[in-house]
């Protein structure tokens, strides 16, 4: 479960947050939409950690994420919208750097990086370059990077950016898998149409305010459910 309570941050002279609230369930998916400036890259900054927030309160699977950062980052896996990849080193190398960073080593890490690629579907391209890869396959190895310390949230900023529709499809099986197993995901985009059919709810902001929370009611086999309102504020 993640839960905000009067989120506000500010940029000198801009409110970029203004009284966030919400509450998420547990292995869900919620579609974080709202135009240009809206506040959605804020919002997931400030959850992972890398924002401090002016006032307001972040829960992290009972962590409160501002009072025990290191400890509430350890459940938190996060894709920026620009992320970036070490081109030299190869998908393997990528992983490896990204597990030692969070603490993890050894033959343990080893069985977990051919694990996580696997998951991802890029155990065929541990030992190609990360430069090599395609668009598609960079964001996999890129989301496999944030996962690889098994988080049980994951942050995704606007991830169907710049990919071709098959690797969109790909993406959201992808997401559905991590939801399965689960994971608790936000992804941000400004196009819900996007993540509709396979969101499980839905936050919109608007000028740093949560103006809607929308709960998918019943996911079908296709994915796609009747929304009911939750809350308008
Ligand atoms: P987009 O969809 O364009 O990525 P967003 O919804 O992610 O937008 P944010 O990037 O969170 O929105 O920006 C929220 C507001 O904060 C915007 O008005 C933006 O101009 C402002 N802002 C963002 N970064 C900074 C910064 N470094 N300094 C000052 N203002 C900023």
């Amino acid at each position: 479960m993640i839960g905000a309570g009067e989120l506000v941050y500010e940029y000198p002279g801009k409110r970029a947050l203004d009284s966030v609230s919400f509450l998420l369930p547990a292995a869900s998916i919620t579609a974080l939409v709202g135009p240009n400036g809206a506040g959605k890259t804020t919002l997931l900054r400030c959850i992972a950690g890398l924002d401090e927030p002016y006032s307001g309160s972040i829960e992290i699977a009972g962590i409160d994420v501002l009072r025990h950062p290191r400890e509430a980052h350890r459940h938190i896996g996060y894709l920026p919208d620009h992320f970036g990849l070490y081109a030299e080193l190869s998908t393997r190398q990528c992983l490896l750097h990204a597990g030692r960073s969070r603490g993890l080593g050894g033959e343990a890490l080893d069985a977990r990086v051919v694990e996580v690629a696997t998951q991802l579907g890029i155990v065929d391209k541990l030992d190609d370059k990360a430069g090599s890869l395609s668009r598609g396959q960079r964001q996999r190895l890129a989301i496999a990077q944030a996962i690889v310390h098994r988080p049980s949230v994951l942050l995704l900023d606007e991830p169907a950016s710049g990919l071709d529709p098959e690797s969109r499809a790909g993406l959201s099986e992808l997401m559905r898998r991590l939801r399965s197993e689960g994971m608790t995901l936000i992804v941000s985009s400004h196009i819900l149409a996007e993540l509709e059919e396979y969101c499980t709810g839905m936050l919109v902001l608007q000028q740093g305010r949560v103006v809607e929370h929308r709960l998918l009611e019943q996911q079908t086999a296709q994915g796609t459910g009747r929304m009911i309102r939750l809350r308008l504020a």
